[in-house]
């Protein structure tokens, strides 16, 4: 997908923009419980064209003598990642050295790059504006921060210059799955490990997506698509430590498969950027596997695999119906299992009930405890179906949908899966009007 980054000094006003776009949609992990950290990418649209924003600001520390370290990041992670690059500068404090600098950094990028002038709130402010052209730029567009006017402009642009792609997938129809997690959690060693297995029928296609690679594995009966980034395989190391790396990668990846295998340090145990992976894998609605590596590193006696496991649910909150694994990738150590697992959930995900059964099994469950009544209206559970969709959803007709509430809701979904058995799987159910 198409990733636009807003790049610029501190407090030049990115997060105002990025915060724009984003209301449009609602940001990937936003309101994922238990996810703390700001929010700095997400999802958005325009035209009916949808793309990523990222906000590379978001570890800004405030103040401009960060810049050899952390703009020099941000610019070079707008330059790895990003389809388009918008260029924000400030007319209150005018051109800066630190801009000229991260524009002679991003000119040489080679992208479609975007001037845009923030602060730009009346008509005197326009002459001033007039002052970047120093950059030798021809054009710049200018955004009012007050009355949020000019955005428009700038996106029809952004979203017009994006490449057209003719990508046909080679792989269509099969299976993918995606190994994500944080940086040195042991997805290139599993990676490799199960490339290893069987060397011969690996088929590596390059370029797919932007330096996504998927490989074809072939193996015990199982025949899947590995899907990961170049930078997987041949690691980048100036920049495995910023973290925006990897949550740009894993964000590529897990939009771009079925199933996602979330790694864990076992060392370590589950970290916030662990619950950010998950909550994307699950507003994406892909079928989920955590898979605990490093096991061969810790001291285990009779509980150990059990406490490990109560504590990552406990973490996870509701949707806790999510095979969790316990591996070493080093050693090899039920990395099979791990397939064979994500290749379940695979199918559980791509499963469909006949509507004849659906209703058949739902129906008696909510005769015999229907949603509470409200001032005395009762809601009456008519017919349901799952709809067409690449991960289960479904649709309960009813009277009163409205009178359906978040407990209930759970509740059908849980029956879904008591029933149905969709394991690793995020569900969707709703209510609507007969
Ligand atoms: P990535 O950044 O997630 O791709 O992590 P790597 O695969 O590069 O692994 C990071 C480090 O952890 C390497 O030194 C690996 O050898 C080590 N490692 C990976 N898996 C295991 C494991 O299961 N057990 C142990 N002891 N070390 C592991």
């Amino acid at each position: 997908s198409n990733i636009v980054a807003i790049v610029g000094r501190p407090n030049v006003g990115k997060s105002t923009l990025f915060n724009r776009l984003l209301e449009r949609r609602e940001a990937i992990v936003d309101s994922t419980a238990g996810v703390t950290r700001d929010r700095h990418y997400g999802k958005s649209d325009w035209n009916g064209v949808d793309f990523t924003v990222i906000d590379t600001g978001g570890y800004d520390v405030g103040t401009e003598d960060i810049f050899e370290e952390e703009i020099r990041k941000q610019v070079q992670l707008a330059i790895d990642e990003a389809t388009s690059i918008i260029f924000m500068v400030n007319v209150e404090e005018g051109l800066t050295d630190t801009d000229h600098e991260i524009y002679n950094l991003l000119r040489k990028a080679n992208k479609p790059l975007y001037l845009v002038v923030n602060k730009v709130d009346s008509a005197k402010e326009e002459l001033p504006a007039t002052e970047f052209y120093q950059l030798g730029i021809e054009k710049y567009y200018t955004l009012s921060s007050a009355t949020g006017s000019g955005t428009g402009d700038l996106l029809d642009d952004v979203v017009n210059d994006f490449p057209t792609t003719d990508y046909k997938d080679p792989f269509e129809g099969l299976p993918k799955i995606t190994i994500a997690g944080r940086p040195n959690v042991g997805k290139s060693t599993l990676t490799n490990a199960l490339l290893d297995v069987e060397r011969n029928i690996v088929t590596d296609i390059a370029g797919t997506t932007r330096d996504s690679i998927q490989t074809l594995y072939n193996k015990f009966g199982h025949e899947f698509v590995l899907v990961d980034t170049a930078g997987m395989r041949k690691k980048n190391k100036v920049s495995e430590d910023l973290e925006f790396y990897s949550v740009m990668r894993s964000i590529r990846s897990i939009e771009f498969s079925d199933v996602v295998i979330i790694m864990v340090d076992a060392t370590l145990g589950w970290e916030s950027q662990d619950m950010n992976i998950f909550g994307l894998a699950q507003k994406n609605r892909k079928g989920i596997v955590i898979v605990v590596n490093k096991w061969d590193l810790v001291e285990k006696d009779t509980n150990t695999t059990r406490d490990f496991e109560a504590a990552i649910k406990s973490k996870i909150g509701q949707f806790t119906d999510i095979p969790i694994l316990f591996v070493s990738a080093l050693t090899k150590q039920r990395i099979l299992k791990a397939v064979e697992v994500a290749m379940e959930v695979y199918n559980d995900r791509a499963k469909k009930i006949k509507t004849s059964k659906l209703n058949e099994v739902m129906l008696p469950v909510f005769e015999a405890l229907p949603p509470p009544a409200i001032k005395g209206k009762y809601v009456k559970i008519k017919y349901c179906v799952q709809l067409p969709t690449p991960s289960p959803q479904f649709v309960f007709f009813c009277n009163l949908p409205q009178y359906v509430k978040e407990p209930y809701k759970r509740f059908t979904e849980n029956q879904l899966r008591k029933h149905f058995g969709f394991t690793g799987v995020p569900i969707e159910v709703y209510f609507r009007q007969k």
